[in-house]
C-alpha cells in the first residue's frame, strides 16, 4: 500500500510531503487512518538539530486514528475501533517489558535511536530507498501500520482531535505526577515549563489533590493557561525564586522539570525542600550534562528521578486517563492548539517551535 507523508530530510530544510510505500501488514499489525498528530518536543529537537537520527524520516508519535484492517492473528482492535497510538512498540520479552515498563525496553531504546521498529526495519520506503520512522512511530502520514499492541482504543469515548493528546503529552505529563512521583493530596508543587507535557503535569497535579502548584513559564499565554487548569501561581521563571519562599518557605514537596534541559533541572531542585522529590519529565538535547554539587541532595536527604512516558504500561495507563476525562477531572479540548493539514506542516511546525500555547495539531 501506499500513504502519504510529511518528511524531514535535514535541519533548516522545510518537510517535504509525499507519497511513500508501506509494507504489508504482517498478521499481528494493524493498519491505522490517522485523524489526528500532536506536534511534541521530541519531533522538535530532531528539527532543530538536537537529535541526531537517520534521514529521510517520518516524524510524528503523538497519534489517534481510526482502525482500517487488521492481520490474521489480531485479537485487540477490530476495523471502525478509535485508537490512541502508544510509541513504545517493545519487545515483551524482557525484564522492563514484563515489569510493564514498554518504554524503558532496551530494544525500543535502540530501534528509537536507529529511527527504526525494533525488529530493525521501518516498513517505509520510497523509490527502493528505506524512509525512517521517528520514535518507533512515525505518524505524521494519512496512515500507519503498527503493532496491535499499540493501537489502543477508546471506546469512542473521546473525540479524535482530543485523543490525539493522550498518546504522549498526557500520558507523559499525568503519569508523572499520579504513577512516577505519587503527588499527595495538599501537597505544594513546583512544574517547571508549562508547554504541552507541563500543562498536564498541573493537570495531574489538581486531580492529585496538591494545594499548591507554582509554575514558571517565560511565555505569558502559557502562564494563563497554567492557571485556568488548577495552578495557584504562574510566573515568569526569574520570579520563581521568589514566589516559593513567600508561598512555600520550606521549598517543593515534589518539583517537576518539564523541559528537561539540565538548567531547569537544577530550578526544580532548587526549589525542592528537605526531602522532596524532583523529577525530570521532559528530554533534554542529546549530549547535554547535568552540573551538580551532591551535596545539594544529601544534606537535605532531596531525591532526583527521571520518569519515561508516565511510568506505566500506556496500555493500562490510558483507560485510567480516559475514566479521568470522562469524569471531568481531566480537561483535553482546551489543550488544543492551532490545528493544520498535512500539506502545512511546515506552518505545524514553525507554530509549535514559536510556543503556541495548547498542543499544535497535524490532521493527516
Ligand atoms: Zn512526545
Ligand atoms: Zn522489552
Amino acid at each position: 500500500m501506499k500513504t502519504r507523508a510529511a518528511i524531514f530530510h535535514a535541519v533548516g530544510e522545510p518537510f517535504e510531503v509525499a507519497e511513500l510505500d508501506v509494507a504489508d501488514p504482517g498478521p499481528d499489525d494493524v493498519v491505522v487512518r490517522m485523524a489526528a498528530v500532536g506536534i511534541c518536543g521530541t519531533d522538535l529537537h530532531q528539527v532543530k538539530g538536537e537529535f541526531q537520527r537517520p534521514t529521510p524520516i517520518v516524524l510524528g508519535h503523538e497519534g489517534s486514528g481510526v482502525v482500517e484492517a487488521v492481520g490474521d492473528d489480531v485479537t485487540l482492535v477490530a476495523p471502525g475501533d478509535e485508537v490512541v497510538l502508544s510509541w513504545a512498540p517493545s519487545c515483551g520479552a524482557c525484564a522492563d517489558c514484563r515489569a510493564g515498563r514498554p518504554a524503558r525496553c532496551v530494544a525500543l531504546n535502540r530501534a528509537i535511536a536507529a529511527a527504526t521498529l525494533p525488529d530493525g526495519t521501518t516498513g517505509l520506503s520510497r523509490d527502493g530507498e528505506t524512509v525512517y520512522r521517528a520514535t518507533a512511530t512515525g505518524c505524521l502520514a494519512e496512515h500507519v501500520v503498527v503493532s496491535e499492541r499499540v493501537a489502543l482504543p477508546t471506546g469512542g469515548a473521546i473525540p479524535l482531535l482530543e485523543a490525539a493528546l493522550l498518546g504522549c503529552a498526557a500520558l507523559t505529563g499525568v503519569g508523572a505526577v499520579l504513577f512516577a512521583a505519587r503527588v499527595q493530596p495538599g501537597a505544594t508543587v513546583v512544574v517547571v515549563g508549562a508547554g504541552g507535557v507541563g500543562q498536564f503535569v498541573v493537570q495531574g497535579c489538581r486531580i492529585a489533590g496538591a494545594e499548591t502548584v507554582v509554575v514558571a513559564d517565560p511565555v505569558a499565554a502559557r502562564r494563563e493557561q497554567a492557571v485556568q487548569l488548577g495552578a495557584t501561581h504562574a510566573v515568569h521563571p526569574d520570579e520563581l525564586r521568589e514566589t516559593v519562599k513567600r508561598v512555600a518557605p520550606d521549598g517543593a514537596d515534589v518539583a517537576f522539570d518539564a523541559v528537561g534541559d539540565p538548567e531547569t533541572t537544577l530550578v526544580a531542585l532548587r526549589n525542592a525542600g528537605s526531602g522532596s522529590t524532583t523529577m525530570i519529565v521532559g528530554l533534554p538535547a542529546a549530549g547535554r550534562r547535568l552540573d551538580l554539587d551532591p551535596i545539594e541532595l544529601i544534606r537535605k536527604e532531596k531525591w532526583l528521578a527521571g520518569t519515561l512516558y508516565g511510568s506505566a504500561d500506556p496500555a493500562t495507563a490510558l483507560p485510567v486517563l480516559i475514566e479521568h476525562v470522562r469524569e471531568g477531572r481531566l480537561e483535553l479540548a482546551s489543550m488544543l492548539g492551532p490545528v493544520y493539514s498535512l500539506e502545512d506542516v511546515n506552518d505545524a511546525i514553525e507554530a509549535s517551535l514559536a510556543g503556541a500555547p495548547g498542543r499544535v495539531l497535524v490532521v493527516p
